[in-house]
């Protein structure tokens, strides 16, 4: 039987121009994803965008795994298009196809959309008599039409009709590409790959900053930053990935700072060069997996100095949220496991044994002047490795 997948748009609060441009930004997002797997009729009427695929070949599992990816989809669903635009082949599709959902529910109620009006019955019709079908076959069911555990749905298009049972819920949020394009911080952690993936739901176009201090830190320490971002793309398309020789500077701040502010001079530095790229890139904010009082450096005292060193917005998504939280956002986009393995990061090879909770900025600002570390930052940038994230798995 041919599957086809049905979506709805999410957030259509929007208006006018906006809207326009966040229906055309989420056709060519779901164009994108599934591209890889074969060729598609994807359009888009009235809020509601059918997926066709255009050769039996293709997977539709992996289909529906891809589009459920896709941020600005409330909801999507599978449905079978039946093999003849007749009232029979209507019936004879909803009972077949349908047969686990129908023998799973208790109560059900059909509803019927008939866009095509030649088609000789109405409705009201078409849903009688395929819930009378219905409940012949499967007579454990009832009718409920107030709050059914499934709604059997029946659409009569232009050229072929078709059923659908439960929607699945989809990925939510508003289409990447719709919120400009923003730095996203990343180590090996926890917390960064949450901090792309929520703000890549809000629409954001991300490139990502790694700092990395070889010897330091090892070469797998990178390719598992590339894991990580690899798992964060299959939501928010593909990126670049700049990685910052920081060795020297990190050098330099342990031989010539104090040693109460290394953690906190580090991360304005990190700031100061994701800034730089981030303006290259024509990024308009810098994102971290900051969280509020998770450790010293991210007391409100602490970030503020933190802030202080970019001249750009700094969102920081987890600010509010518990570890717990951020761990199950983690598993949910299957970062977790990656983030675990124990791999050294750059702000773990000199951490100081007493580091400031409570810094004051002038104190800050004059220990990290004791560096020098306008050249340092300079050659940094100029010696900076792109990699390019994309959504193809190995
Ligand atoms: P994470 O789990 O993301 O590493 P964390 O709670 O361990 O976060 P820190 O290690 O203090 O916190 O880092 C705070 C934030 O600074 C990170 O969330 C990330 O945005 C950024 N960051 C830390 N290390 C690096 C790095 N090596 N390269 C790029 N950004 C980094
Ligand atoms: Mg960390």
């Amino acid at each position: 039987m041919k599957e086809i997948i049905l979506v709805k748009i999410g957030e259509i609060v929007l208006k006018g121009l906006n809207r326009r441009q966040f229906e055309g930004k989420l056709m060519k997002n779901i164009k994108k994803t599934l591209k890889p797997l074969g060729s598609f009729s994807i359009k888009n009427v009235q809020s509601t965008i059918s997926i066709v695929p255009e050769d039996d070949s293709i997977d539709l599992d992996e289909a529906c795994e891809r589009v459920s990816r896709v941020f600005g989809i409330v909801t999507y669903s599978r449905a079978a298009q039946c093999p003849e635009k007749t009232l029979e082949s209507i019936i004879e599709t909803a009972t077949e196809y349908l047969s686990d959902q129908l023998k799973e529910a208790k109560t059900f109620k059909v509803e019927s959309r008939r866009s095509d009006k030649r088609f000789p019955y109405k409705s009201p019709e078409i849903s009688r008599e395929t819930g009378a079908a219905i409940l012949r076959k499967y007579n454990h069911l009832k009718v409920d039409v107030h709050n059914p555990d499934l709604v059997v749905t029946v659409e009569v298009r232009d050229y072929n009709a078709y059923v659908r049972g439960k929607a699945l819920k989809g990925a939510g949020g508003i289409p990447v590409g719709t919120g400009g394009k923003a730095v996203i911080l990343i180590s090996g952690g926890i917390d960064s790959p949450v901090a792309a993936y929520m703000m890549a739901k809000r629409g954001v176009r991300l490139v990502a900053v790694h700092f990395a201090s070889p010897p330091y830190t090892s070469e797998r320490a990178e390719q598992k930053v590339v894991k990580l971002l690899k798992k964060v793309s299959l939501y928010s398309g593909d990126m670049e990935m700049y990685t910052v020789p920081f060795t020297e500077i990190q050098e330099t701040i342990r031989k010539k700072c104090p040693e109460d502010y290394f953690t906190l001079i580090m991360r304005r530095l990190m700031m100061k060069i994701a800034e730089r790229i981030a303006r290259k890139e024509d990024c308009k904010a810098l994102i971290t997996g900051e969280s509020l009082g998770q450790v010293a450096s991210q007391t409100i005292s602490a970030l503020g100095c933190t802030d202080e060193a970019a001249n750009l917005p700094v969102f920081r998504p987890l600010i509010g949220m518990d570890k717990q939280e951020i761990v199950d956002i983690s598993y949910k986009i299957d970062t977790y496991e990656t983030s675990i393995e124990p791999y050294e990061d750059c702000c773990t090879v000199f951490t100081p044994k007493h580091p400031r909770t409570n810094p004051i900025l002038e104190r800050v600002i004059e220990a990290e002047e004791l560096g020098g570390f306008e050249p340092m930052i300079e050659k940094a940038l100029n010696n900076l490795k792109v990699t390019y994230i994309n959504t193809k798995e190995d």
